[in-house]
């Protein structure tokens, strides 16, 4: 009856203006599934208790109800029915216009099937239940429905019962249909889901074996799969996690899965407070074998905001340039390079400091300036680049250095020592005038840079020995005061420049590809290459 009543309603009840309009057809059919979802017997009781509703509330429709067609008045009440059960306020609208007593029969119709309801999502509420309702949905319309009703945990429960795409698609599909909170109750079956499925898609650290076996074991055929995944993430609140599933998903064979998790991952970094955590990812699949993962991640990449340089420097520092040492293809490089460097930072509590404790520099009381001469050439750090190109400086920057003369050299010999180091020769320096003197170096004797002066004249004079691990103070410094606060930045101002040295030295030999995208190749010198 109740079939054959919600069939007349589809084909002629919409669109006439009537309260029922207001139901949509997944109202009407919710109805339809717990029926369905009933026994037989229970069906028949049920629906002979509707049956006599209906003509209760026909024969009390009266003057108030709107004039409809014959036999719609009955289908508007189950409407009612359902909808007062639903607690759908179109549904209550409707029954307030009727005469008391359908309005009283209604209700307590409303009632008992509430109650069949209840007694219906209490039994799907644990996961075999839902696991066999999810296999017969397949079939059925109206327990896919009554399924959207069940406890998010009973459908992590049925995730384990049945394997198949198809069923694991349905579970995702009516998690995904949940309220937010809902689905964020279930946030731990929603990460072991997004991890357990991300692995068996391509992406980088991913052993080839791996990836085909987990592949072939979920069929190519599962982009629905993983495309309900994605609607699901935006509730998982492990961002990390969620970066790395929508990275992979973009690795995807299905276009409208890989498309999908590109414009998902993007409007997430969009969205966030450091974009620059998603960028590795998009800029990734922007070097993808695959055309169209490659046109949308660039197009994707255009939108978002720019990266600052120094904080993209620091990233390849921090993130790519310890991954590309770790490659096995990076052994032969890395034996060569710790021949020629110290690979290893240094940090201020392990060195020691062999000048007075709290010494700085006294230098308006200093006879002699040290910003100029041969041995007073500052070598640039690429951090310093950055600072001094983002001041309007550029035109004080020294791409190719002169030569040191003999002179020069016969008078500080370290300065032939100096022109073979490559954290020396493939960097530029500071303009020096005519006179010898820093182009920076100001009339009255001060920088005129001060605020953007390079890391090593904010550590001079303190120096280093890494060999012995010490800090000293210059003899060429002849000027001094006790101040120890600026005595221990002077200290930091060290360790900083040498960790910035090495840094750069390695991000030239693994990161020339970035730096040469952050427009800092062109003020290298690396076709000098200085003998090992
Ligand atoms: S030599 Fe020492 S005291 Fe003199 S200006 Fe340089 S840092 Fe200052
Ligand atoms: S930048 Fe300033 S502190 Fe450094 S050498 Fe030039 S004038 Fe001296």
């Amino acid at each position: 009856l109740i079939d054959e009543l919600l069939d007349r309603y589809i084909e002629q009840g919409r669109g006439c203006g009537c309260p029922g309009d207001d139901f949509v057809d997944d109202q009407a059919r919710y109805l339809l599934g717990v029926h369905r979802a009933l026994e037989l017997e229970e069906r028949l009781r049920l629906a002979g208790q509707i049956e006599q509703a209906l003509r209760k509330a026909a024969e009390a429709q009266g003057a108030e109800l709107p004039v409809v067609e014959p036999g719609r008045t009955g289908v508007l009440a189950a409407f009612a029915v359902a909808g007062l059960v639903l607690g759908l306020p179109p549904a209550e609208a409707f029954v307030q216009g009727l005469a008391p007593q359908a309005q009283a029969e209604l209700r307590h119709r409303a009632q008992a099937l509430g109650a069949v309801w209840r007694a219906a999502e209490r039994e799907a509420g644990n996961g075999p239940a839902v696991a066999q309702l999810v296999r017969e949905a397949f079939r059925s319309e109206g327990r896919s429905l009554l399924l959207s009703h069940c406890p998010p945990q009973a459908l992590a429960e049925a995730w384990d019962l049945d394997p198949s795409p198809e069923a694991r698609t349905m579970l995702l599909h009516l998690l995904g249909d949940r309220s937010e909170q809902e689905r964020r109750q279930a946030q731990g079956f929603l990460a072991r889901v997004a991890g357990e499925l991300a692995e068996a898609l391509p992406g980088p650290g991913r052993g080839l074996w791996s990836r085909m076996s987990g592949w072939t074991r979920r069929g190519p055929r599962n982009d629905r799969l993983y495309l309900e995944l994605m609607r699901c993430l935006p509730c998982l609140t492990q961002a990390e996690l969620r970066r790395d599933v929508l990275a992979r998903c973009a690795g995807h064979p299905a276009p409208a899965v890989s498309r999908r998790a590109v414009r998902q991952l993007f409007l997430e970094a969009e969205a966030s407070e450091h974009p620059e955590l998603y960028r590795p990812a998009l800029q990734a699949l922007a070097r993808s074998k695959r055309a169209e993962v490659r046109e949308e991640t660039a197009f994707a990449l255009t939108l978002l905001r720019p990266e600052p340089a120094a904080e993209r420097l620091q990233r390849l520092w921090a993130e790519v340039v310890p991954a590309r040492r770790r490659s096995w293809l990076s052994w032969l490089r890395e034996r060569r390079l710790r021949r020629i460097y110290h690979l290893e930072p240094v940090a201020l509590p392990e060195l020691e400091r062999t000048m007075e404790p709290g010494l700085a520099p006294d230098c308006a009381a200093c006879p002699d300036r040290c910003c100029r001469g041969p041995a007073s050439r500052v070598s640039l750090r690429l951090a310093d680049l950055l600072r001094l190109k983002a001041a309007g400086l550029e035109a004080g920057i020294e791409i190719h250095k002169r030569p040191f003369t003999p002179e020069e050299i016969a008078r500080a010999p370290h300065l032939e020592r100096l022109e073979q180091d490559r954290a020396y020769a493939w960097f530029p320096t500071l303009r020096q005038k005519e006179d010898g003197h820093c182009v920076y170096y100001g009339q009255d004797g001060r920088c005129t840079i001060y605020e953007h002066r390079p890391l090593l004249c904010r550590s001079f004079p303190v120096q280093l020995d890494l060999e012995r691990r010490k800090l000293s103070y210059s003899e060429r410094c002849p000027s001094r005061k006790l101040d120890p606060e600026a005595a221990e930045s002077l200290a930091e101002a060290v360790v900083e420049n040498f960790n910035h040295k090495l840094r750069d030295l390695l991000l030239v030999h693994y990161a020339r590809p970035e730096l040469a995208e952050l427009g800092l190749l062109p003020y290298l010198s690396l076709a000098h290459d200085p003998p090992e």
